[in-house]
């Protein structure tokens, strides 16, 4: 997607300092935090939200969390715990819409969220 952010931050255009980087997936840590480490973890593909996803995105939607838990546990926070949320559309409170996942830790989240 030529004007999509997060596009630009997966394929260079937006040089960024990656957390992690593969053939399916990339990571980067949030502009505005929520959190002492707040990642986020988007596909190389321009998927727009969870929402138009399809049984063709399964194995990229495991990757994502399974790189997300990989994170969790190369960072050493795996123990403590972390929080894991993807956004979906307007009442999810989605502002980009590139699907991406936020891996939140460092403090202790309270649930539900707001
Ligand atoms: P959401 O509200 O779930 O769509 O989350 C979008 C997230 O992207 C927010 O937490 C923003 O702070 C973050 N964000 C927006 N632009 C950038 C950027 N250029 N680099 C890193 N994070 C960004
Ligand atoms: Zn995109």
């Amino acid at each position: 997607m030529e004007d999509c952010i997060f596009c630009k931050i997966a394929d260079g255009r937006i040089p960024s300092e990656l957390v992690h980087n593969d053939d399916i997936c990339v990571a980067f840590n949030d502009l505005t935090p929520q959190a002492p480490t707040h990642i986020l973890i988007i596909p190389r593909e321009h998927v727009h939200s969870l929402a138009t996803t399809t049984d063709q995105h399964k194995d990229m939607l495991g990757h994502l969390l399974a790189t997300a838990a990989k994170i969790a546990r190369d960072k050493g926070f795996a123990d403590d715990g972390y929080r894991v949320v993807i956004n979906t559309n307007s009442d999810g409170g989605q502002t980009v819409f590139h699907l991406h996942v936020h891996l939140l830790a460092g403090r202790a989240f309270v649930f539900p969220p707001g």
